[in-house]
C-alpha cells in the first residue's frame, strides 16, 4: 500500500489532526491556528520531523525513551512475540512465560523485599490500582478507617480520577471537580521556591513535619497511605533535601502509614539506580512503575509490593477482584523484559549513576552563571534549570509572562526539546546519550536561555 503523497503533505496532516484528534494537554484554539508538530521518526537520541527538520531529545519522549530510539532488538523481540502469543490474559489463575519472565526480573532489580507485582497500562491506572490495593489493605487488616492518602503539591500521579485527585499541581482539579474525597495534599520538599531563609536540610524537616501534623490532625487511624515520587518529576524536578525522604519513613512508620513510591519517572536508571527509592532511601510498600519499564516502546505499568503488603494479598485467601484485560501483556512484557536487559548489558544504570550522570549535571551547572538561572539541579539524567526574575531574592517571573513558555519555544526553533514546567525548563535525556550529544544539548539549552534572556530585554 502506498500513502498518497498529498495527504502525507505536513498541512494535510495538520488540518486532519486539527479536525479529528483531540490531544492531550492542547489548547486546541492555538492548535488550529498554527498546527501540531508532526514528528515522523527517531533514532538514538534525535527526532525528526514531517519537514525534515531534527530535534536532540532532551525529554526521552515524555521521560520514557530510557534505552533510546531505533532499537531493532525491541522490535524483533515483539514481532516474535506477537506471532508465538500476541494476547492471552492472566486472570483466573491464568499466566504465560513473558509474564513470569518479567515479574521474576522486576524482583530481582527492585528494593529489597519487594517481590510481588501486578501489571496495568499505564502509570494512571497503576496508581488507581494502587488507590484501591490500599483500601483493600486495610479492610483485610480489620482497619476500615485507615483510608486517607496524604499526597503533595506539585505532585504528579497521572490523569485518571484518582491519580488526578493524588496529583498536586492544582490546575488538573477545577476543569473536573477534582480532587475526590479521601485525598489530601501538603507542602512539597520545593526549596528553591519555599525555603526562604532555612537551610535546604533544615526546609527538608519541616516540609517532612508538614505530613506528621497532617496525619495528627486527620487522626492516624484515618490515615492509609503517603504517596510521592521521589523526585517530583512535571512539578519542575523538585529534588528533595537530603533530610526528607529518612524523616518521611520516621513518620510513616511510627503513624503506621503505608508508603507509596511513584517510580514513574524515577525507575530503571533515571536517578542513577534502578529506582529512586534506592537513590532516596525510601523502603516503599508498593512502588508505581511504568515508562522506563519498556522505554515507551509499548504501554506497559507495574505495581510492586513488598513485606506485609505482599503477604497480606498473597494469603487474602479470595479472589481478589481487580485486573484489567491488559494487565501483563505478553508483547509489552517480552519488550520489558529485552528492555530490561539492554540496560543491563550496556550499563545504563551505573552510567547514569557514575560517568555519564555526572557528566551531564556537571556540563548543565555550567549555565548557573547565566543571569536568567536562579539554580541548575539534578540527580543523574534529570535535571531542572529555574528561570528566574531575581537571582539574589529567587523571586521568580510573573507567571503571565509565559517565560518557560518562551524558551521552550526557541528550543524547538533551535532542535532542542526541552520541556517548560512553568519557568523551569526540565531535561531528562535518554540514558544512551554519549558525552558528544551531551555538549550539544547543554550547548543549545545556553543558546535559548541566552535567546529568552534577549526576549525579555
Ligand atoms: N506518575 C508519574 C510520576 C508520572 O510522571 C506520570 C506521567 O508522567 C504518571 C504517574 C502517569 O503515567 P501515565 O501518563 O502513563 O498514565
Amino acid at each position: 500500500m502506498t500513502a498518497s503523497p498529498v495527504r502525507n503533505s505536513t498541512a494535510a496532516l495538520q488540518a486532519a489532526d486539527a479536525r479529528h484528534h483531540l490531544h492531550p494537554f492542547t489548547d486546541h484554539a492555538g492548535l488550529a491556528a498554527k498546527g501540531a508538530r508532526v514528528v515522523t521518526r527517531a533514532e538514538g537520541v534525535r527526532l525528526w520531523d514531517s519537514e525534515g527538520k531534527s530535534l536532540l531529545d532532551g525529554m526521552s519522549g515524555l521521560w520514557c525513551v530510557n534505552v533510546g530510539y531505533g532499537r531493532a532488538d525491541l522490535a524483533e523481540v515483539a514481532k516474535r512475540q506477537l506471532l508465538e502469543l500476541p494476547y492471552y490474559n492472566t486472570f483466573f489463575q491464568t499466566t504465560h512465560p513473558p509474564v513470569v519472565a518479567l515479574s521474576e526480573k522486576l524482583a530481582s532489580i527492585a528494593p529489597a523485599g519487594m517481590d510481588l507485582v501486578t501489571f496495568a497500562g499505564s502509570g494512571s491506572e497503576a496508581n488507581d490500582s494502587i488507590a484501591k490495593l490500599v483500601r483493600y489493605f486495610w479492610n483485610l487488616q480489620g482497619k476500615p478507617r485507615k483510608k486517607t492518602i496524604i499526597s503533595r503539591n506539585y505532585a504528579y500521579h497521572g490523569v485518571t480520577m484518582q491519580a488526578a485527585s493524588l496529583s498536586g499541581l492544582t490546575a488538573m482539579h477545577p476543569q473536573f471537580d477534582l480532587p475526590l474525597p479521601g485525598v489530601v495534599h501538603v507542602e512539597a520538599p520545593y526549596w528553591y521556591a519555599h525555603g526562604g531563609d532555612l537551610s535546604p536540610d533544615e526546609f527538608g524537616l519541616k516540609a517532612a513535619r508538614a505530613v506528621e501534623r497532617k496525619i495528627l490532625e486527620l487522626g492516624p487511624e484515618t490515615v492509609g497511605a503517603f504517596i510521592g515520587e521521589p523526585i517530583q518529576g512535571a512539578g519542575g524536578v523538585i529534588i528533595p533535601p537530603a533530610t526528607y525522604w529518612p524523616e518521611i519513613m520516621r513518620i510513616c512508620r511510627q503513624y503506621d502509614v503505608l508508603v507509596i513510591a511513584d517510580e514513574v519517572i524515577c525507575g530503571f536508571g533515571r536517578t542513577g539506580n534502578w529506582f529512586g527509592s534506592q537513590t532516596f532511601g525510601i523502603q516503599p510498600d508498593f512502588m508505581t512503575m511504568a515508562k522506563g519499564l519498556t522505554s515507551g516502546y509499548i504501554p506497559m505499568a507495574g505495581i510492586m509490593m513488598g513485606g506485609r503488603v505482599a503477604e497480606t494479598f498473597r494469603s487474602a485467601g479470595e479472589e481478589i477482584v481487580h485486573g484489567f484485560t491488559y494487565s501483563g501483556h505478553p508483547v509489552a512484557a517480552a519488550v520489558a523484559v529485552r528492555n530490561i536487559e539492554i540496560m543491563e548489558e550496556e550499563s545504563l544504570v551505573a552510567k547514569a549513576g557514575g560517568e555519564i550522570g555526572a557528566y551531564f549535571q556537571d556540563q548543565l551547572r555550567g549555565l548557573a552563571d547565566h543571569r536568567l538561572v536562579g539554580e541548575v539541579r539534578g540527580v543523574g539524567m534529570i535535571a531542572a534549570i529555574e528561570l528566574v526574575e531575581h537571582k539574589p531574592s529567587r523571586a521568580f517571573f510573573d507567571p503571565k509572562r509565559n517565560v518557560g513558555t518562551q524558551c521552550r519555544n526557541h528550543c524547538f526553533a533551535n532542535g532542542l526539546v526541552m520541556r517548560a514546567c512553568r519557568d523551569v525548563m526540565v531535561l531528562a535525556p535518554p540514558l544512551s546519550i554519549s558525552k558528544t550529544e551531551i555538549d550539544e544539548l547543554v550547548g543549545l539549552a545556553a543558546q535559548c536561555i541566552e535567546l529568552t534572556a534577549r526576549d525579555l530585554g
